[in-house]
């Protein structure tokens, strides 16, 4: 159990310092927001096709970021179960997520078997 706390609080770390990369943490509304272009660098902008990769870019970091914040719910969520003792039950049928799979994604919430019939 502990190796994956450790694994857990390790992705965790990473999560937020890639989430810090592309966006920034907004207490007002507890969430993650995308970076928005400089103004400095928007004053540069000339013609249409530059204004359009901005806002690819600024969807691209949008998306990226509610994956990562997404990743880093799940983390948050297993590490509350091993808090309070119910790590490592499936989520759907109770019983014990078998341990090679919490080795490959500690934050699994459900068994294999759930997870076939979920996919
Ligand atoms: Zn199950």
């Amino acid at each position: 159990m502990e190796k994956y706390q450790k694994q857990l609080e390790e992705e965790k770390k990473l999560l937020e310092s890639e989430l810090a990369s592309i966006g920034k943490f907004d207490k007002k509304t507890n969430d993650w927001v995308a970076m928005p272009e400089s103004e400095e660098k928007a004053q540069d902008v000339e013609d249409e096709g530059d204004i359009a990769d901005r806002a690819e870019d600024y969807e691209g970091r949008s998306s990226a970021l509610s994956v990562l914040e997404k990743r880093l719910e799940d983390i948050n969520h297993a590490l509350s179960l091993i808090e309070t003792g119910s790590y490592g039950n499936c989520e759907i049928c109770g019983n014990k997520i078998e341990e090679e799979r919490l080795d490959v994604n500690p934050s699994a919430k459900t068994c294999e078997t759930c997870m076939n019939k979920v996919i």
